[in-house]
């Protein structure tokens, strides 16, 4: 793979960036009235106010989050989100970072710059080294896309049109985490802008700390703009989802739970309570109604993994089988997620554990007769790869959780209310079987007692303890950052 990268700035890890243009005030202005002409000049990129082109990019996947930030910079290399960072501390202002906004977080603020990463597309890959360098806009399917006809694939997520930085700055587990462990943990190394506005390339050797810190801590110690990670030699899984009537739920989530946790670790597995809208791409015999899915994929082979699941496909009569050999390229099927941006609210707790109890409380909240509001009640299993300490530590904690529940409910009429109320019970109803914890990428939200939860007192410390060494001004102090180290 080329290790030259394509904006000379961060060849030179720690290059000086070019003298900045001389700002007009002698006592800089601060906040709201900072001059923000002065920035616009200093990029290659476009700054966008709330009234100009461009200003739009700051628009969420998830619609139903506010993001109304000072100005949207829309960088077009490293070294624009480094003179946003250094203008933002000149100024007294903060610096939020967005691709997607599949984790959106609500920013109404007038001292607050929001670095937007789409420009960011670089992606160049090694076949030969089976790696990737993934410019931080990029989303997972395009790296799929450049690593398919290598044969390989990137350990991505469920969703392709997630984005790779966001995604891998929380830790990451996919549809392979248990065959093949965090995604995070195949990262090589991450080109980021600090909270000082220094570019630096962080490994395992170099900067060490940072890079500890980006694989788990999202946006706390800098604004990645490339992410250099291992590729798999996978070019076919067996997998995908059967999907049962909604009247068959009890049973299959009754047998899923006891199944589940008997797969041997080259198995994953996760299973959806669904309450999919009649709309056009929606499947005929899904649209409109309860139903469940469970989804699987294997890497070992067609006969082991059908006959795994054979338990499984006993308990009902299918709506739909659509598990088989499974390019990897077509992951995303597996999960199908939402794709078209939309107004969602997201629930979430890790559970140690799902006995028969857990399985009646979950279905009393969710189950097809509860009148759930969610469109979708997801448990993962989690464990195999991921439950192992990887080559190098990072700041993602949780690997000890054995299931992640996640709730998706649309912010519309007529059950916007109802659903955030109803996420609130669900987790309640589980509680006794909770961990306390959360995944990063599955709670976004800038209240600091939510995100402590993601991590254990230790990583909390370091990463507040690294946030104040390379951002001692706060200047990326917004959103989903750890700062203080006390317990939640
Ligand atoms: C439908 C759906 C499916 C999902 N599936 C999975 C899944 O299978 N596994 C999983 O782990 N997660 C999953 N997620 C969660 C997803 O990984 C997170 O929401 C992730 O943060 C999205 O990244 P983004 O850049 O697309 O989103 P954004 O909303 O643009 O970014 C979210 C946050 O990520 C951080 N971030 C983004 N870019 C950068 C950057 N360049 N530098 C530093 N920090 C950055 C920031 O904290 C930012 O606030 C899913 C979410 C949705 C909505």
């Amino acid at each position: 793979m080329p290790t030259v990268p394509s904006d000379p700035s961060t060849d030179r890890p720690d290059a000086p960036l070019a003298p900045a243009a001389p700002l007009a005030p002698a006592a800089p202005l601060r906040g709201a009235d900072a001059p923000l002409d002065a920035l616009r000049v200093r990029l290659d990129g476009r700054l966008a106010l709330p009234d100009e082109p461009g200003y739009a990019a700051a628009q969420p996947w998830n619609v139903a989050i506010p993001v109304r930030p000072a100005a949207v910079v829309a960088a077009r290399c490293p070294r624009d989100v480094a003179e946003a960072v250094r203008f933002a501390g000149e100024h007294g202002l903060r610096v939020a970072v967005q691709r997607t906004g599949h984790g959106a977080l609500p920013l109404d603020a007038d001292d607050v710059l929001l670095v937007h990463t789409g420009a960011l597309t670089d992606l160049q890959v090694d076949p030969v080294g089976r790696t990737a360098r993934v410019g931080a806009g990029c989303v997972w399917q395009q790296v799929i896309e450049a690593a398919a006809p290598h044969g390989l694939v990137p350990l991505c997520g469920s969703a392709p049109g997630v984005g790779v930085a966001g995604f891998l700055t929380g830790g990451g587990i996919g549809p392979l985490v248990r065959s093949q462990g965090l995604s995070a943990d195949r990262v090589r190394a991450i080109e980021v802008v600090t909270g000082e506005g220094r570019i630096l390339r962080a490994t395992a050797e170099q900067h060490s700390d940072l890079f500890w810190g980006l694989r788990g801590g999202k946006g706390t110690l800098g604004i990645v703009t490339a992410v250099e990670l291992e590729l798999l030699p996978l070019r076919e899984v067996h997998g995908g989802a059967v999907y049962f009537d909604g009247a068959d739920a009890e049973a299959v989530v009754r047998t899923w739970a006891r199944w589940a946790p008997s797969l041997p670790e080259h198995a994953d597995t996760s299973i959806a309570l669904l309450q999919l809208p009649p709309l056009p791409a929606v499947p005929e015999p899904l649209a409109g109604r309860p139903t469940v899915a469970v989804r699987f994929a294997s890497v070992a082979g067609d006969d082991a993994a059908a006959a795994l699941l054979e338990e499984l496909r006993a308990v009902a009569t299918p709506l739909i089988d659509a598990v088989g050999p499974l390019p990897t390229s077509a992951l995303g099927a597996i999960h199908a997620d939402p794709v078209d941006p939309m107004p969602v609210h997201e629930g979430h707790a890790l559970l140690r554990a799902l006995p028969d109890d857990a399985v009646d409380a979950l279905l009393a909240a969710a189950g097809p007769a509860a009148g759930s509001p969610q469109v979708i009640v997801e448990l993962r299993l989690l464990g195999g790869a991921l439950a192992r300490a990887p080559r190098h530590a990072s700041a993602f904690c949780q690997r000890d959780a054995a299931f992640s529940l996640c709730t998706i409910g649309v912010l519309a009429p007529p059950v916007a209310e109802a659903v955030p109320a109803h996420a609130t019970a669900l987790a309640a109803a589980l509680e006794p079987w909770s961990t306390g914890g959360r995944l990063p990428n599955f709670a976004p939200s800038p209240d600091p007692a939510v995100n402590d939860r993601c991590y254990d007192a230790p990583t909390r410390a370091h990463l507040a303890t690294l946030a104040a060494q390379h951002d001692p001004r706060g200047v990326l102090a917004v959103g989903q950052v750890v700062r203080s180290g006390a317990p939640a």
